[in-house]
């Protein structure tokens, strides 16, 4: 099955309002003829927006960072998915390591906000991946197939071609250490392996991006694996040029 491969900018908490635009309108020209690629910018709630308004029509799809898993409540400082789908948000990166360390969200969490996004018709990019240790120690399957198996407990199988999933290894995230090819190759193919004992055709719908330490003079290798459906880029994707050599690199 032919899967269109995603290139994700994962700005993080980087680029207010007036810097974002600013990207947002060099970024466009540069992405234009990317036709068989579609582009998303992650970026920070103030810039939601803004971005959504200035995209409107181009290759350039907007999500966001994190979600609540409810609709709404009493739950202080949050954003809900159906506030992001009113804005016109187009998904939501979900689980990604740093939330998962830094802001203790756990499997449970997500498994409750994977299909609180679709349901507000969101696609999330669910993030997974082991540390260091974990690699060092053989469980990089066991980790995955935790996460895959616990943060898609709710959703059913005719929901599953709708998820992105992003295999982010946590020792490649910011560090300059990609995974080899071999690595992130066996680490994507082992996902795809799980999604397929929960439904094979859905299964080949997932598309699976590689993160970590994405750069222009690495993305062509990674994006030409088989099984590797495009890209979540953090730190090169805060300059239109090297995000715009990445797209350039899958649409080739
Ligand atoms: C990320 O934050 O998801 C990421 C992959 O970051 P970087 O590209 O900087 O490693």
């Amino acid at each position: 099955m032919a899967r269109t491969p995603l290139i994700a900018g994962n700005w993080k908490m980087h680029k207010a309002e007036r810097e974002a635009e600013e990207y947002l309108q060099a970024l466009l020209p540069r992405v234009a003829a990317a036709e068989r690629t579609e582009v998303a910018i992650c970026a920070p709630y103030t810039d939601l927006k803004a971005l959504v308004e200035s995209a409107r029509g181009s290759r350039v799809e907007i999500y966001a960072q994190n979600m609540h898993e409810r609709a709404e409540g009493a739950f202080t400082g949050e954003i809900s998915a159906p506030m992001l789908s009113e804005l016109g948000v187009r998904g939501v990166v979900l689980g990604h390591s740093e939330r998962r360390e830094l802001f203790c969200e756990s499997d449970h969490a997500l498994a409750l906000k994977v299909p609180a996004a679709l349901d507000a018709g969101l696609t999330p990019i669910l993030c997974v991946g082991e540390s260091e240790q974990e690699r060092d120690e053989q469980l990089t399957q066991r980790k995955l197939r935790r996460q895959i198996a616990e943060d898609l407990v709710g959703v059913a199988a005719d929901r599953l071609a709708e998820l992105v999933i992003a295999y982010e290894p946590i020792w490649a995230i910011g560090t300059g250490r990609v995974a080899s090819a071999e690595q992130a190759q066996e680490a994507i193919a082992f996902i795809r392996a799980l999604l397929r004992s929960r439904d094979e055709r859905a299964a080949e719908a997932v598309r699976i991006l590689y993160g970590g330490s994405v750069k222009p003079d690495n993305a062509a290798e990674l994006l030409a694996l088989p099984d590797v459906d495009g890209a979540l880029v953090g730190g090169a994707s805060l300059q239109v040029e090297s995000f715009a050599q990445i797209v350039a690199a899958a649409a080739r």
